[in-house]
C-alpha cells in the first residue's frame, strides 16, 4: 500500500510520502536506543511533566488534528474531537497514576526468609525500545493508549502506523517533540509493512505492540517468536450484543445502533453479533432496525452526519462481500445492504441489519469491519451463551438483562476479555482492554497496560 493521504468521503488522494531508505530507518533505531539510555534513567515526575504538556498541546490542537483523522480515515468530525480529548485525558491519568502503578513491590518477609532472603522487593523497569505496529480506525488513540504508558515506564516508542493514515502519525511524533521529549523518545517510521520484519530484527528494537487484524498480527508474532521478543496483539473482534428478556428494550435498541456504527462501524470493540432472547425479539429488531435506517450516512466533516465512509474502497469491498454472500445463502437485510445511491464518489456503505444468518455464512464467523449488523434470535439464556461464544473472537461483549443471576452466568462464562452489562463497551484508562482467542493477547491500559512493557525483576537481598 502507498503511503498516501487519500479521502475516503471522495477517493481523492491528497498527499504521498516517500518510504523511509534502509540508512534512514538506522538512524532512527541508533536515535531510539540513545534515546532510551537517557529516558530510562528520568523520574516519574519528569516524564509526567512532559506527558502533560502534551495532554495540554493535544487539547490546544483538537480541532486541527480532528479534521486531519476525518480526512484521513473518513471518521466523523465530532467522533474525531471526541478522540483527541479522550486521548489527552489518558494522558493525564497515566501522567498521575504510573509512579504508584510501577511501585516496588515488598513481598511479605516472613513469606521470603526461608528463600535465604533479608529482604527482597520485585521492581518494574522498562523493558527499552518498542516497536508500535498501528492500526487507522482510531488512529491518535490506538497509538496513545500504548505511547501513554509506555514513554512513563521508560520505554521510547518507534511507531509504524497504517499507511494511510501518514499525516496524523507524523502529527503524533511531532505532538511528543514539542511537548519536550528527548529526539528519540517517539518517533514515527513512514514505512510499509515489509519493513516491520527487519525492524522487529534489529537488536535495538526489545518489543513488539500491534493492533490490527489477524494475518498482520500472526507475522508481527511470528517474527517476534523467533526473536524471543514480547508482543502484545489487539486484533479483530466480532463481538456479541446479548438482549435478555429483563432488558430495558428501548434503551438496548437505542445503544445497540450506536455500538453499531461508532467510527463508521469500523470498530474492533463495536457490537457486530446481536442475539435477542425471542420474548423481546419482535420489539427489539423493529426498533434497532429503525434506528440503523435512519442514520445520516454522509460527509463526515458535516456535524449532522452520523455515518461517513468506509476508511477504503477495499475495505467497503469486502464488506460488501459478506453481505452478497449472506443474502446469496438465503439472509435478508431488514434495512440496507447497498452502497447509498445518492453518494456515488466516496466509499459509503449503508447501515444494514442482516436476520436468517447461519452458521454456513462467511459472516457468521468472520468480523464485519463496517455498519452491518447479524440480527438472531434465541430460546433461552443457554442459547445465547453458545451463540456469543460461537466465534473465532473473543475481545468484549455485552448483555443486557436486569438479573443477577443471569450477569453471573456471563461473567463466568463468556469467552472475551471484557463484558460489559447494560451498556457498550468502551475503553477507559482505568481498566484492562485485551481480548482472548484471535483477538490476540495480552492488555492495554489500567496497570496491566505499563506492565506488559516493563522488566519484572526481583531484587534479592541475602
Ligand atoms: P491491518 O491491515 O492489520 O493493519 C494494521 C497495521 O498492521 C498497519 O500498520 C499495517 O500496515 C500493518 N500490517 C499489515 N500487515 C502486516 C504484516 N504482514 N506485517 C507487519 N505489519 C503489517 O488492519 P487494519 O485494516 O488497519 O485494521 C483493522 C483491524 O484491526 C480489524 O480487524 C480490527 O478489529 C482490528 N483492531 C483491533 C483493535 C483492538 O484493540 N483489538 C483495535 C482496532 C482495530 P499497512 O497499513 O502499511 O498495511
Amino acid at each position: 500500500m502507498p503511503i498516501a493521504t487519500v479521502n475516503p468521503a471522495t477517493g481523492e488522494t491528497l498527499k504521498t510520502y516517500q518510504e523511509l531508505a534502509p540508512e534512514e530507518i538506522e538512524y532512527c533505531l541508533a536515535t531510539a536506543a540513545a534515546a532510551f539510555r537517557h529516558h530510562r534513567t528520568t523520574g516519574f515526575p519528569e516524564r509526567a511533566r512532559l506527558l502533560g504538556l502534551a495532554a495540554d498541546l493535544l487539547d490546544h490542537d483538537r480541532d486541527t488534528v480532528a479534521r486531519l483523522m476525518t480526512t484521513e480515515m473518513g471518521k466523523p468530525l465530532a467522533a474525531a474531537r471526541a478522540e483527541a480529548a479522550k486521548c489527552a485525558k489518558a494522558m493525564r491519568w497515566y501522567a498521575g497514576h504510573a509512579e504508584e502503578l510501577l511501585a516496588d513491590e515488598h513481598p511479605d518477609p516472613a513469606e521470603v526468609t526461608d528463600s535465604g532472603a533479608a529482604r527482597a522487593r520485585v521492581r518494574y523497569r522498562p523493558l527499552g525500545v518498542v516497536l508500535a505496529v498501528m492500526p487507522w480506525n482510531f488512529p491518535l488513540w490506538q497509538v496513545v493508549r500504548f505511547a501513554a504508558p509506555a514513554l512513563m515506564a521508560g520505554n521510547v516508542g518507534l511507531l509504524k502506523h497504517a499507511s494511510n493514515v501518514p499525516q496524523t502519525a507524523l502529527f503524533l511524533e511531532d505532538l511528543f517533540r514539542r511537548a519536550g521529549f528527548p529526539a528519540g523518545c517517539f518517533q514515527t517510521l513512514l514505512v510499509g509493512s515489509r519493513a516491520v520484519e527487519g525492524i522487529l530484527r534489529d537488536r535495538r528494537v526489545a518489543a513488539a505492540t500491534l493492533t490490527g487484524s489477524e494475518p498482520a498480527g500472526r507475522a508481527v508474532a511470528a517474527v517476534a517468536a523467533d526473536e524471543i521478543k514480547k508482543t502484545v496483539l489487539e486484533l479483530g473482534g466480532s463481538d456479541p450484543y446479548v438482549v435478555l428478556s429483563s432488558a430495558d428494550v428501548d434503551r438496548a435498541a437505542r445503544t445497540a445502533v450506536t455500538a453499531r456504527v461508532q467510527n463508521n462501524g469500523q470498530s474492533c470493540i463495536a457490537a457486530k453479533r446481536f442475539i435477542v432472547h425471542t420474548d423481546v425479539y419482535d420489539a427489539f429488531a423493529e426498533r434497532f432496525a429503525a434506528g440503523m435506517a435512519a442514520l445520516t450516512v454522509g460527509d463526515p466533516m458535516a456535524e449532522s452526519t452520523d455515518v461517513g465512509p468506509l476508511a477504503s474502497e477495499q475495505g467497503r469491498a469486502d464488506l460488501e462481500e459478506l453481505v452478497d454472500d449472506a443474502v446469496g445463502r438465503g439472509a435478508t437485510a431488514l434495512c440496507g445492504g447497498r452502497r447509498p445511491k445518492e453518494l456515488p464518489r466516496g466509499w459509503f456503505y449503508e447501515p444494514t441489519v442482516l436476520v436468517g444468518v447461519t452458521p454456513e455464512m462467511r459472516i457468521h464467523h468472520e468480523e464485519a469491519f463496517g455498519p452491518v449488523a447479524t440480527l438472531y434470535r434465541v430460546r433461552d439464556l443457554d442459547e445465547a451463551v453458545e451463540l456469543a461464544n460461537d466465534t473465532p473472537f473473543g475481545l468484549s461483549s455485552n448483555v443486557w438483562t436486569r438479573d443477577e443471576a443471569e450477569q453471573e452466568r456471563f461473567a463466568r462464562d463468556i469467552e472475551a476479555g471484557g463484558v460489559f452489562f447494560n451498556g457498550m463497551t468502551a475503553s477507559h484508562p482505568a481498566l484492562p482492554f485485551g481480548g482472548v482467542k484471535r483477538s490476540g493477547y495480552g492488555r492495554e491500559l489500567s496497570g496491566h497496560g505499563i506492565r506488559e512493557f516493563c522488566n519484572i525483576t526481583t531484587v534479592w537481598h541475602g
